[in-house]
């Protein structure tokens, strides 16, 4: 069997997410969220995916196993397993039939063995549909380089422009950007695509593409920034010099992670194997527990600012492969006759 399996997960923002470095005021913004370092676009970095989804496992499995007994200790799933686990008494169990354990792994404690890196890994989540204010409403915004993510290698976006499924001659604003339009005869191949990953209708039929360069621009001049103050706990009342803002990925931001899942065969825990989790699909599997908990409870942080819920609409093995030609592959090809209707 494999070693591992990749899985592929699609998550959009029902609320704006702020998934901050902790670092210092940079521009017009106090507290700035996570960009990757080559390409300026703002992520979530896996480490952050990979502690939410523990905790919300742990979570989960405490709720179906609320009387659980370790060595005939009580040892509860959550808060126990979840968290870095560096308590001695209350860490991590470290048990290789413990879910939480197992597929997240656990690091070596004072005075106990080695450590376990865990059957799950996680990737960066990163933005593959960004909304985008426009004259003709909101667009969602994409790349070729977001959409080799999810299986999908397009030619023919090379010139400074926005892409749609139909071509214009009026110029179209990408919030203060305003590029000329042009038509993109397979479109149709991408939405598909994305139609098969779950991306809603309402979102698919406006999507617009652009070209790598000009993606972080967008995305970057049209997050979302807010204001606040720090309330001082003894008065009620604002904390004087304490206004800050923060920026933070607008709702409907559409986002693209993957999770490998190794094969618990290949590995044992203090020379027994592991009981937990039979196969990666098992430890995949384990993972989803945390969707309904990442869609209440969120991620990431301004969460009493009604921040970070995130809805994962697919979870599943990667679609497979396909070149999507510019316009000159397709040449003949008049406009869609799909694509029209359907509009909301
Ligand atoms: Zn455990």
């Amino acid at each position: 069997m494999a070693s591992y399996e990749k899985f592929i997960q699609i998550g959009m923002a029902l609320d704006p997410i702020h998934v901050g470095t902790g670092g210092a005021r940079i521009g017009r913004v106090d507290l700035t969220i996570v960009r990757d370092p080559v390409t300026q676009v703002p992520k979530i970095p896996g480490s952050s995916l990979a502690g939410v989804y523990r905790t919300y496992v742990a979570m989960a499995e405490q709720e179906t196993n609320p009387n659980r007994q370790v060595n005939g200790q009580p040892k509860p799933y959550y808060p126990n397993c979840a968290g870095l686990g560096l308590e001695t008494n209350n860490g991590h169990c470290r048990k290789p039939d413990c879910p939480v354990c197992t597929v997240f792994g656990f690091a070596r404690g004072a005075g106990q063995g080695g450590g376990f890196a865990g059957l799950a890994a996680f990737t960066d989540a990163h933005v593959l549909l960004f909304p985008a204010p426009t004259r003709q409403g909101p667009k969602w915004v994409t790349c070729p380089m977001v959409l080799r993510l999810v299986g999908l290698d397009v030619k023919g976006v090379d010139d400074d422009a926005v892409y749609l499924q139909n071509g214009s001659n009026d110029p179209l604003n990408l919030g203060w950007l305003l590029l000329p339009v042009q038509a993109y005869a397979q479109m149709n191949t991408i939405t598909s695509q994305l139609q098969s990953l779950g991306i809603p209708d309402s979102i698919r039929d406006r999507v617009a593409l652009v070209p790598d360069r000009l993606f972080a621009h967008i995305v970057n001049s049209n997050l979302e920034v807010r204001t606040s103050v720090s309330i001082n706990p003894a008065t009620g009342a604002a904390e004087e010099g304490a206004l800050f803002s923060y920026e933070a990925l607008p709702r409907c931001t559409v986002l693209v992670w993957e999770i490998i899942a190794k094969n618990p065969a290949h590995f044992n825990i203090g020379g027994n194997p592991i009981t937990a989790v039979s196969d990666p699909k098992a430890v995949h599997q384990v993972t989803q527990e945390a969707h309904p908990y990442l869609e209440h409870l969120g991620i990431g942080g301004m969460g009493t600012r009604g921040m970070g819920r995130v809805q994962v609409i697919h979870a599943n093995q990667p679609p497979s492969n396909q070149t999507v030609q510019g316009n000159s592959a397709a040449s003949g090809q008049t406009t869609s006759s799909t694509g029209q209707g359907g509009q909301p």
